[in-house]
């Protein structure tokens, strides 16, 4: 698909009262495979240097609706690599629909109890799962490393060199890896938003200042985050974000998801509304919507 058809300018119809015109998303949910999203451009480098260091095994971490779970297993089924999830908890009686998908694309799953999970980032531990699982590259949960945030510039390359001039780029954060990638990527022209979609994200900014540090030779973009739209906190739904994710695709027909780009759309809306935002703005759907499936609510807009 040619890049530039990737950004869809949305319709001046208004949603919940507001005009929403002066938003132009980038629809990394349609730039296919098994999983796309901002997932795989965290994977493409972790997956070279596997490669480079001749292992074929892939191991991470996440929970049962994770997108990064997913991602990689899509991954290692569409490159080849075998792979390894340990997945907090225990097994349900009913796995997710996630699950379901990992598996059936050869995913290994393990499921540890919190404890252990709670262990994930120690380096004894992962050389605990390296003697388990043997030679293998270990990528951090939600893809959060250095290869991740070098995958994540990529994303500039979908955006046509006009969008980059002026106004203000705007994305879900979670861990901050994706939009690191941006702000490297990007150069010094516009400012790029993160809305975080955890409650009391204490420690973000520093988490971002901190994957940012291996491409400090770089012009970076201006950055902040907004704390303001976790709407309850993670995957939780409040009623005004439940309605406007109803109301978003009825009007615009573009699916969201409610733990990321249903926040981060909210967010845009919330600030058109109350006139604090103006000029044009570029959100980044950065994909997540295997994770509808886990929202009960949701499973009659899955036409869209
Ligand atoms: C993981 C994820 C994010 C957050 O990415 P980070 O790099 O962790 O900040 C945003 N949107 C979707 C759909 C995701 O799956």
């Amino acid at each position: 698909m040619p890049h530039s058809k990737l950004l869809q300018q949305l319709s001046a119809s208004p949603v919940l009262g507001v005009s929403m015109a002066s938003v132009s998303l980038l629809r990394l949910d349609r730039l296919g495979g098994l999983a796309p999203g901002n997932k795989a451009f965290k994977l493409k480098i972790n997956l070279e240097v596997a490669r480079e260091q001749a292992v074929s095994r892939l191991v991470t971490f996440g929970g049962a609706w994770s997108n990064h779970l997913h991602a990689l297993a899509a991954a290692g089924q569409e490159n080849g690599f075998q792979t390894v999830g340990i997945v907090r908890g225990e097994r349900p009686p009913q796995p997710s629909a996630m699950l379901r998908d990992a598996e059936r694309w050869g995913m290994q799953l393990v499921y540890v109890p919190r404890s252990e999970y709670a262990l994930r980032n120690d380096p004894v531990y992962l050389e605990r799962l390296t003697r388990q699982f043997g030679p293998c590259h270990i990528i951090p949960e939600g893809g959060a490393n250095t290869a991740g945030v070098r995958g994540c510039m990529d994303i500039v390359n979908y955006l046509p060199p006009e969008t980059l001039g002026g106004g203000k780029m705007v994305l879900a954060v979670g861990t901050g890896t994706t939009l690191a990638g941006l702000v490297a990527g990007s150069g010094n022209g516009r400012e790029v938003i993160g809305i975080s979609v955890l409650k009391g994200a204490r420690g973000l900014e520093r988490d971002i200042e901190c994957a940012l540090e291996p491409f400090a030779q770089r012009d970076f973009a201006p950055w902040h985050i907004c704390h303001d739209f976790h709407c309850g906190g993670y995957a939780r739904v409040s009623p005004e974000l439940r309605e406007f994710i109803e109301e978003f695709e009825r009007i615009h027909g573009i699916p969201l998801d409610p733990v990321y780009t249903g926040k981060m759309l909210f967010a845009i809306y919330s600030r058109l509304r109350d006139n604090r935002w103006h000029g044009p703005i570029t959100a980044i759907h950065t994909g997540g919507l295997q994770g509808r499936r886990g929202f009960p609510w949701l499973a009659t807009a899955d036409r869209l």
